[in-house]
């Protein structure tokens, strides 16, 4: 229930203008998954985490948050890490989610203190929507999957997927390690000297288009659809099963692809597509997604997984 986030590596920028108090020290993060009202109640009897807050003094405890969770769940969390934080156990509060509306309302809570956010090189819509949004810049922010699930250092330097993040109004990036030369490659970067040149969303595309047709969406989350197809989401599985992690892809767009892609074709208004900047035809999209899973699938059962 309680999980380590990051011991390994927070790594930090040095004008930490937006979080001073996340500066010069070892920030160690706990995560609260599923399992939401039982979380509460060991956080409040303090069951779980008292061994590891004695053995690794925990600064901020987290709430992963996610669009299923009712706001009645998280004010109840939320209360319990403030009672936590006035006890003196924990130095701050977070929440963690991969949503921007939810991560807007965190930055809307005084009782918030970090937010913990995902974007990457491709995944770049919501750390632009951050930057554009005043809000974030009273939290501290920490931006996680900056490697896509360490797919991405496959086609770019890990400098250039490090120094993208770096580049925005970010406290510090949380670096999943895959290899030991990703890890040597990342504590010996003096990110003081040595700044990468940022590619833009089309010179990434160019790269991924040697391979595969990419979806040119970057995951910003403006386009809601009134049947609840979670498009990013779907668009983030294409690009990973193209990416390498096909089986895992095929296995979560094989759950509703087929539902998504009827309710695109009987959709009339079609509210997604004005609201989508990188002009992307979205229902045409889901459409070809549903393709792609369905000729795979086949193969796959063909071969008897
Ligand atoms: S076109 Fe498809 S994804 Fe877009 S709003 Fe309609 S049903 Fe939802
Ligand atoms: S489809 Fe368009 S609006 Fe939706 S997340 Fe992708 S880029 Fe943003």
């Amino acid at each position: 229930m309680i999980q380590q986030l990051s011991q390994s590596m927070a790594m930090r920028k040095s004008n930490l203008v937006n979080l001073p108090h996340l500066s010069e020290e070892r920030t160690f993060l706990f995560l609260i998954r599923r399992a939401f009202l039982a979380a509460v109640k060991c956080i409040k009897q303090w069951k779980y985490p008292v061994k590891i807050l004695e053995q690794y003094q925990i600064c901020i405890l987290s709430i992963k948050w996610t669009q299923t969770m009712r706001k009645k769940c998280l004010a109840g969390a939320l209360d319990a890490l403030v009672e936590l934080k006035a006890e003196g156990k924990i130095r701050y509060t977070g929440i963690a989610t991969h949503y921007y509306d939810i991560l807007l309302r965190g930055a809307r809570d005084e009782r918030v203190d970090v937010l913990q956010g995902s974007g990457n090189l491709l995944e770049r819509g919501m750390l632009d929507r951050i930057r554009e949004e005043a809000l974030f810049q009273k939290k501290g922010f920490l931006v996680n999957k900056v490697y896509a699930a360490g797919l991405l250092p496959a086609k770019f330097p890990i400098h250039t997927l490090i120094g993208f993040v770096l580049s925005y109004p970010v406290s510090s990036a949380l670096i999943g390690f895959g290899t030991k030369e990703q890890i040597d490659a990342a504590m010996a970067w003096d990110t003081q000297i040595y700044k990468p040149e940022i590619p833009s969303l089309e010179q990434v595309l160019s790269v991924l288009e040697q391979e595969y047709s990419p979806i040119p969406c970057d995951r910003c989350q403006r386009c809601i659809c009134p049947f609840g197809t979670e498009i990013h989401t779907l668009f983030r599985q294409y690009q990973y099963f193209h990416l390498g992690k096909d089986y895992w892809a095929l296995k979560k767009l094989a759950l509703g692809i087929a539902k998504s892609a009827a309710h695109c074709r009987e959709c009339v208004q079609m509210p997604c597509m004005s609201a989508c900047r990188q002009k992307i035809r979205i229902a045409q999209k889901i459409q070809e997604v549903e393709r792609l899973v369905q000729e795979h699938l086949a193969a796959v059962r063909k071969k008897g997984y």
